[in-house]
């Protein structure tokens, strides 16, 4: 994924990428990429210097941490940076990374592209914020059904716990 800096001929200029995650780089153990990466830039040109703003944008498949089903959510991240052409080099200057040189016309964004992905995958994978999970003894997914195993644990409880109001009673 790349900025060709001939292209950028207009003060504002606007420009939408695409790529996949392989081409990327983008790879984590347990996130499936299988949408493309697609970020649109809006990259303002003073002389030599551009400032590129814009969106990352794609959909990952993870597993949920509680059912392992595989859950589909979309990713988005804001990137910024400032390139400037210095003799036969383009330099990156971003917030929190060092800087980055390239030399040639175009500019390849895939670091950037990359990183602010992997800064937007959430912390905790789960296919809805209260999925009951499997059941730790027989593995049925309580979002689907019930079963019996958390009863038989608790019922002798219950049934104490009853006889022990009714006594007071
Ligand atoms: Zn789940
Ligand atoms: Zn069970």
């Amino acid at each position: 994924m790349k900025i060709d800096l001939k292209s950028l001929r207009d003060e504002v200029n606007y420009l939408n990428l695409e790529g996949t995650a392989d081409s990327l780089g983008l790879k984590i153990e347990w996130v499936e990429f299988s949408s493309p990466v697609k970020v649109n830039l809006r990259v303002l040109r003073s002389g030599k210097n551009y400032i590129g703003e814009g969106k990352v944008e794609t959909v990952a498949l993870f597993e949920c941490s509680r059912c392992l089903k595989k859950y589909s959510q979309p990713l988005k991240a804001d990137i910024r940076f400032l390139l400037k052409e210095e003799k036969d080099q383009i330099i990156l200057e971003s917030e929190d990374r060092e800087n980055l040189a390239q030399t040639g016309n175009f500019f390849k964004l895939d670091d950037l592209v990359r990183e602010s992905l992997i800064l937007s995958i959430p912390l905790k994978s789960l296919c809805q914020e209260d999925c009951k999970g499997l059941c730790p003894t027989c593995g049925t997914d309580l979002n689907v059904t019930t079963c019996e195993c958390k009863k038989e644990k608790n019922d002798p409880r219950w049934e104490k716990l009853k006889d022990f109001n009714t006594e007071k009673k």
